[in-house]
């Protein structure tokens, strides 16, 4: 199975927000989220993905999900787990609508370029939201923080590979508990003046 997974469409005339999903909209679990009914939103996603929304920020959410090349369950599981996801969010509020949900299938071993801390989620959303065709960067992660697709995208995450592929496309970061997940910095993220987290690759 090559690249990531493609769950849903949409455009971006404005920033990007692209977001974590376990740990950061649902809760994480030990052992991964294996069924629909496992999945249980952090209180107050749905209204910051409304924020978002209507702050003009289009949303990609970017989930590294290796129970899928572990054989462990399919991509069929993977979307009924999504669509709940998508519901629970809506059940909140009414805007909170996610665009795109970019699923990376793989597990370490399979050497991909969508495994994040690996960008490649982040710029075949870029390229799908924003109609481009940008090539997978060459990353050099001992460099400088490359220039920003937009200077307003942002990745949140609860991990520091979610920061690293942030980092990777430029974008803001913002790293929260993952008891906590996006609520926690809405109001950092909305602010333009707030550049994200400080993260450097080379010292995780
Ligand atoms: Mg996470
Ligand atoms: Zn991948």
């Amino acid at each position: 199975m090559e690249g990531p997974i493609v769950d849903g469409s949409g455009s971006a005339n404005g920033p990007i927000a692209f977001i974590d999903r376990d740990g950061v909209l649902n809760y994480g679990r030990n052992g991964y989220v294996n069924q629909p009914h496992e999945l249980v939103i952090i209180p107050g996603s749905g209204h910051a993905i409304a924020r978002l929304r209507q702050k003009g920020y289009a949303i990609c959410v970017v989930t590294n999900q290796s129970p899928i090349m572990r054989g462990l369950w399919t991509v069929e599981r993977l979307h009924t787990i999504h669509d709940a996801l998508r519901n629970q969010l809506l059940d909140e509020h009414p805007d909170a609508q996610i665009d795109i949900i970019m699923t990376c299938p793989h597990r370490n071993r399979d050497r991909c370029g969508c495994r994040k801390p690996w960008p490649g989620m982040l710029i075949k959303g870029n390229n799908i939201l924003r109609n481009q065709n940008q090539p997978n960067l060459h990353i050099d992660w001992a460099g400088q923080k490359p220039e920003s697709l937009h200077p307003l995208d942002v990745m949140v995450g609860d991990r520091k590979s979610d920061m690293g592929a942030g980092w990777a496309v430029g974008a803001r970061t913002f790293e929260v508990s993952d008891r906590l997940g996006l609520p926690q910095v809405i109001d950092r993220i909305l602010d333009d003046a707030d550049q994200g987290d400080f993260y450097d690759p080379m010292r995780w």
